[in-house]
């Protein structure tokens, strides 16, 4: 084989970065490597679920069968639960007010499992561990500029392409933003996008075994089979089944909205006992006590998210997932619009007319269609966990707040995975140099 039309540095492998690795594995002519920090790839938390539209892209990308074998249920497109919700925070037995149903309903993964997939598909000699970026530099400019990634071990790789997986806290992200600020001359106000802010919620996370589930009399908890929202004042409860539906996953949110934007005092994950999780929803139907005194080893989660940031990329650096647009949990969209942001890069690093000369026109392209569409989800995720928890601006009226959070799912059928890389291409061809086009 030839030498590579350029060589991209992945720094991170979590669900975004191995998405990417994966996805331009299709391309013999790009060479990729993978740094990543932890000693190997692994995923912390329960479960993660996805929607139809990500489904879509793991099947264009060859792991539909896969990813079948450890989904709660094959996925098969007939239509499904999304979520049901039910008013619950109050002793009595609680009522569904809204049902959000969609092709596919939610698919959900044990996530430690849902990496191992796409391990499994990562081309042999791309991973490389223990490399924590420290930072980077470009040593020349224009056409034969080359990146030099400096490492916390004091080891250094070059790239041509940076892309910045390393997640809420990047460290891609931060450079980006202060080089451009220092260096470049822009808006000083982008540094106060560097660091996450608090949502001002935790979320208590843990799994059940199934078989704790089922009362002595037969009778299984509901959320076995299906997807729950349990919702209440400042609080809401998620529970689905995964792994072929032998487990629960749960994730219990409380908010303080008043704290929204603060500082998090202390660390972001700990562990924490049943019974202050019990405290905190203590009160609520009996359902969801059932559920939360059977959670096994709960941990507490500060839940940070992203100032929407105005542009992903600059010069040759750029950057995907929760490092570009790191948002709440409240839509189970983080690990999807990795994915999404991972499928439309190598899409576009991977047309035939992407060269070195016209790499910051795909970029660009990435750009121009990933941006507002994962900056929307982020705020829409904020909205919809304000809603979930009656503080949106519709309170408690439980018979309009249904409709408006099924609205807030538009981003899902609006567009699909495909027609947006015809978009980027569309973007990418109307920008390059004609030459290149010949
Ligand atoms: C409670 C909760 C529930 C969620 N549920 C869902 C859900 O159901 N569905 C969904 O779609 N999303 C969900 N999300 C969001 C989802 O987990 C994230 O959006 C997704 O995992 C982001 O993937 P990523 O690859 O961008 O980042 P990460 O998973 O954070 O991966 C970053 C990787 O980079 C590495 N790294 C960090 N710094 C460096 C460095 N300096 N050098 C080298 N490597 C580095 C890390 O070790 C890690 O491997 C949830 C989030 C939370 C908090």
């Amino acid at each position: 084989m030839g030498a590579p039309k350029f060589r991209i540095a992945i720094c991170g492998g979590g669900i975004g970065g191995l998405t990417l690795a994966v996805a331009l594995s299709r391309y013999p002519d790009i060479r990729v490597d993978v740094y990543e920090a932890a000693g190997q790839f692994k995923e912390i938390g329960a479960g993660v679920m996805i929607w139809a539209r990500t489904w879509e892209i793991l099947t264009i990308l060859g792991m539909a069968e896969d990813f079948s074998r450890i989904a709660h249920a094959p996925p098969d497109g007939s239509p499904g639960v999304g979520f049901d919700y039910r008013k619950s925070d109050q002793p009595q037995e609680g009522s569904r007010f809204y049902l959000f149903e969609v092709p596919y309903g939610c698919i959900r993964f044990h996530r430690a499992q849902f990496l191992d997939v796409l391990v499994d598909h990562l081309p042999p000699g791309v991973a490389h561990f223990g490399k924590r970026l420290a930072s980077y530099r470009t040593t020349e400019h224009g056409a034969s500029s080359k990146t030099e990634l400096l490492f916390a071990d004091g080891s250094v790789a070059t790239c041509d392409i940076l892309v910045g997986c390393d997640g809420i806290k990047s460290v891609v992200r931060k450079q980006m933003l202060e080089d451009h600020v220092r260096e470049g001359g822009g808006d000083p106000c982008l540094l106060d996008h560097i660091e996450p802010v608090w949502s001002g919620s935790i979320a208590y996370r843990g799994l059940i075994p199934v078989s704790q589930m089922v009362r002595p009399d037969g009778v299984e908890h509901r959320t076995i089979r299906s997807p729950m929202m349990y919702c209440g004042k400042s609080k809401h409860v998620v529970s689905y089944s995964i792994s072929r539906g032998s487990i629960v996953n749960v994730v219990a949110m409380a908010s303080q909205p008043h704290l929204y934007k603060s500082m998090y005092a202390g660390p972001w994950v700990t562990d924490c006992s049943r019974e202050e999780v019990l405290e905190c929803f203590a009160g609520w139907e009996p359902e969801v006590e059932e559920m939360l005194k059977r959670i096994e080893k709960p941990t507490k989660w500060a839940i940070h998210e992203l100032k929407p940031l105005p542009f992903y990329t600059q010069g040759r650096v750029v950057l995907l997932g929760d490092a570009a647009h790191a948002m709440c949990p409240h839509q189970g969209a983080g690990a999807g619009q990795a994915i999404e942001d991972a499928f439309i890069l190598a899409e576009v690093l991977g047309h035939p007319h992407t060269s070195l000369s016209t790499i910051f026109q795909a970029l660009a392209a990435y750009e121009a269609v990933r941006l507002p569409m994962a900056n929307h989800v982020l705020k829409g995720s904020r909205e919809s966990g304000d809603m979930y928890e009656f503080n949106g601006s519709l309170g408690d009226d439980l018979v309009r707040l249904g409709p408006q959070i099924g609205s807030q799912w538009d981003w899902l059928w609006e567009t699909t995975p495909e027609g947006e890389r015809e978009k980027a291409f569309q973007v990418l061809m109307a920008t390059v140099a004609p030459a290149a086009r010949l």
